[in-house]
């Protein structure tokens, strides 16, 4: 998987790549991740990127050039990436997005600062316009650190263990289920007796059981979209009757 990121503030993400999940990935040459720096694209001797607006008002501009020249070098003789341009105005970000951006093998994640980007940006790359959420940040390098995460940890080899990515909330549309480790009892809470039985089929289903109870109760929206199998569907009922009868 290729990640190439357009930013004027590149250094933002040195902590990024130089630590967990992502580093490890690009370590092993699973991912490949390159940052551009937006100014090495200008055309005056001040490096601009960002400019007035036109018609007035507060606030800058980020100038489409040096943009359309950064993809241009980026995709120069090597085929077409797929580009997001990070904007709260784009669809939501979210588990099934990152698997089809994982999919196209290699983005372009275009951050904005200030009021965005010229219009004409999106007129010219025609981009995957994607947010992270109804909120505004002040610029697009942390929703491109949160898109680069979410999608490099779905890369084969990424994650240690690819079991572990699966059962994420989300990965099947269901919330994950309660995670417990050393001591068996701490502060007199004991560890779910089923953990500590060593039978693995009881594990599995009470697993099963938690995730689904949990999404019931914290995002019962997600159960109108998920993939459910027939013993969830019928754990799911059960789960319903006893609401009921509560
Ligand atoms: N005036 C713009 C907001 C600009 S915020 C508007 O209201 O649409 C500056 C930059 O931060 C944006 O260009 C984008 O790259 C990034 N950004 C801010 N909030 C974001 C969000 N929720 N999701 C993705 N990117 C966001």
């Amino acid at each position: 998987m290729r990640i190439d990121i357009v930013t004027i503030f590149p250094r933002m993400f040195d902590p990024f790549l130089a630590e967990g999940i992502i580093a490890r990935g690009v370590k092993q040459g699973v991912l490949d991740v390159r940052v551009w720096n937006l100014r090495d694209f200008a055309s005056d001797r001040h490096r601009s990127t960002d400019d007035e607006a036109y018609g007035g008002g507060p606030g800058m501009v980020m100038l489409a050039e040096p943009v359309l020249r950064a993809v241009d070098a980026i995709r120069e003789g090597e085929g077409s990436p797929h580009i997001v341009l990070t904007s709260p105005q784009g669809r939501v970000f979210d588990q099934r997005v990152a698997r089809e951006l994982a999919a196209t093998g290699w983005i372009v994640i275009l951050c904005g600062r200030y009021e965005g980007f010229d219009h004409r940006v999106h007129e010219a790359l025609d981009p995957d316009e994607i947010s992270i959420g109804d909120f505004v940040v002040s610029g697009g390098e942390l929703p491109a650190m949160v898109i680069a995460d979410a999608v490099g940890r779905m890369i084969e080899g990424v994650v240690g263990n690819a079991g572990s990515v699966e059962e994420d909330s989300f990965f099947r549309g269901l919330l994950d289920y309660p995670h417990y480790t050393r001591p068996e009892e701490l502060r007199g809470m004991r560890v779910p007796e089923v953990l500590l039985s060593g039978h693995h089929e009881n594990i599995r289903r009470w697993r099963k059981e938690q995730s689904l109870r949990r999404t019931l109760e914290k995002r019962p929206d997600l159960l109108e979209r998920a993939d459910l199998d027939e013993e969830a569907k019928q754990i799911l009922r059960q789960l319903e009757n006893e609401k009921r009868t509560r």
